[in-house]
């Protein structure tokens, strides 16, 4: 970090707005009195909050997860909050769980037991922006588009741009590792995160990663970046700037066969060229969108690429020119370039309110997440339209094709007896599936509650004895968030961690 970026961040950093001492705590829950009162005396009352409903908002994320309750709800405004609240839980044997937007689709962000939830959304400032090393600091509730537009200026952007970016933080992204249509070619959170500012579970602060090319030791900012909250708190993030492209041309090829888009995606890959993004919509989703959106996609076709090339504007001419070739060779049936940003901005935004167009199907959809080689899409496809006939239910498929990771959404109703049991068993089933296909359990959602069971589908017991050990090393009495991830065999400290709260009678 530069000298200049380290004043700021402290600066920043260390500027806690503290509340009115004076003024009456909130409400305590069941058991929770001392920690509140401890809580609030350490980071003051406008920072805690312990009503009913401040807890019931902390119990969820997007996901359909729900299964603790938020303890007292602190919203620190700085490194030394954190610290502070980390080591209040900690002497009341409390567990934390961090949250940022609470986006996240795998339950990252909904708590297990009763623990003490850090919501991280009022540190949300831009930090530096130190152009000579390509790197901005960023609080970690910066929310993601905030993020490039305060950057735009400069001429330079943060590449990782998940679909819920106008929403979701860059602590969650870390967090979650989180991908978006632009990492195909630009690579996903963990290519983009140069350093992080951590509290560990005991209140000590560290730094992961260095703004140098090549640090020295053990590269803990990696294993960090994807550790979904169970590894300590980012209170900082030095994340790396890409240059806004010189040129960009967003194509909208439409075929009238899911199989003609699948070869598609495949021959344009096949013949060296990497888009910036490949997303892939089936004709379910595109009606959808269409009526929700409005974004321009032909209704009767039966999948939609969306393909975006960027670069040197001789580059990208010569590359959208070969990508039209190759869709036509492969029957699409229209092959239309975004004309001008406005229309460019409409293919987007059809594409990024994909998931909110379902409310218009059904009142509710489970979204999943998982990888599969980009050579078996359409048999995958197949088998993911089989599975959801066989179990009665609407699926709409979106997903980034290029690098094979899909997005089934299950639409429903929840009212409707059954539906319930059906979604969650045609959803294992597709988890199965993407795994025999030579897949993955997710491509950028994260494990959470969702996935923590498959992971012995995934890995060895020697590979999870081996992550729950690399947990261990930054958390060695298991107080960050949880129960997550690992499966239930292999994480015993955690279950621990739990049963205290239980103890203590405040299990939620
Ligand atoms: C409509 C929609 C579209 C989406 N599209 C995408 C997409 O294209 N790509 C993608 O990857 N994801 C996508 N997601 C999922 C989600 O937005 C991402 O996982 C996102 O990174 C979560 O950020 P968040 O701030 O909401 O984090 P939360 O959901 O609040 O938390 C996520 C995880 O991060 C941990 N966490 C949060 N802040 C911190 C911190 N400061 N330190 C340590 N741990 C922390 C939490 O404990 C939790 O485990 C989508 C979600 C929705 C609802």
């Amino acid at each position: 970090m530069s000298r200049t970026l380290v004043a700021a961040t402290r600066r920043v950093l260390g500027s806690r707005r503290r509340g009115d001492r004076a003024a009456a705590s909130p409400p305590a829950g069941a058991g929770d009195a001392a920690l509140v009162a401890d809580l609030v005396e350490a980071i003051g009352s406008d920072r805690v909050r312990a009503d009913t409903a401040s807890r019931y908002l902390a119990s969820r994320d997007a996901s359909i997860y729900r299964e603790g309750n938020a303890g007292p709800v602190c919203y620190p405004g700085s490194t030394s909050d954190v610290v502070a609240c980390v080591q209040v839980a900690a002497r009341h044997g409390r567990a934390v769980s961090p949250r940022g937007a609470g986006t996240g689709l795998a339950g990252g962000a909904a708590p297990l037991g009763q623990p003490v939830v850090l919501a991280m959304t009022r540190m949300d400032k831009l930090l530096g922006v130190d152009l000579d090393n390509g790197v901005a600091w960023v609080q970690p509730g910066m929310v993601n588009l905030d993020l490039s537009r305060a950057l735009a200026p400069h001429g330079v952007h943060y590449a990782p741009d998940p679909s819920s970016q106008a929403a979701c933080t860059i602590g969650g992204n870390v967090a979650n590792n989180s991908g978006g249509p632009h990492c195909l070619a630009y690579g996903v959170t963990s290519a983009h995160v140069v350093a992080v500012e951590v509290v560990l579970s005991d209140g000590s602060v560290v730094t992961l990663g260095d703004l140098t090319a090549e640090p020295a030791g053990y590269d803990l900012r990696g294993a960090f970046v994807g550790s979904e909250g169970m590894c300590g708190i980012a209170t900082a993030v030095a994340v790396r700037l890409t240059r806004n492209p010189p040129a960009v041309r967003t194509m909208l090829l439409c075929f009238d066969d899911v199989s003609d888009a699948a070869a598609t995606v495949s021959a344009i890959i096949a013949a060296g060229i990497v888009p910036a993004a490949i997303e892939m919509m089936d004709q379910r989703c595109v009606t959808a969108v269409e009526d929700f959106a409005q974004a321009g996609y032909p209704k009767d076709a039966a999948a939609v690429l969306l393909v975006e090339v960027d670069g040197p504007a001789g580059g990208v001419a010569i590359a959208s020119e070969k990508v039209a070739g190759i869709a036509r060779r492969n029957q699409a049936i229209s092959v239309r370039t975004a004309a001008d940003e406005d229309e460019r901005a409409r293919l987007w935004k059809g594409r990024k309110s994909a998931f909110g167009a379902v409310a218009n199907v059904m009142p509710d959809y489970y979204l999943h997440d998982t990888v599969v080689p980009r050579t078996r899409l359409v048999e995958v496809l197949e088998r993911i339209y089989e599975i959801v006939d066989r179990y009665d239910l609407i699926v709409l498929n979106v997903f980034h094709a290029g690098d094979g990771n899909l997005h089934p959404i299950l639409a429903y109703d929840s009212r409707v007896p059954g539906t319930d049991e059906r979604v969650h068993a045609a959803g294992r089933e597709i988890i199965e599936m993407s795994l025999d296909m030579g897949g993955a359990l997710t491509g950028e959602h994260g494990i959470g509650v969702e996935k923590r069971e498959h992971m012995n589908r995934m890995f060895s017991a020697v590979d999870l004895d081996q992550q729950s050990r690399l947990r261990a090393s930054f958390d060695p009495h298991c107080r960050m968030n949880p129960g997550k991830v690992l499966p239930s065999a292999h994480s015993c400290s955690d279950i621990g961690a739990l049963r205290a709260a239980d103890a203590a009678g405040v299990w939620g």
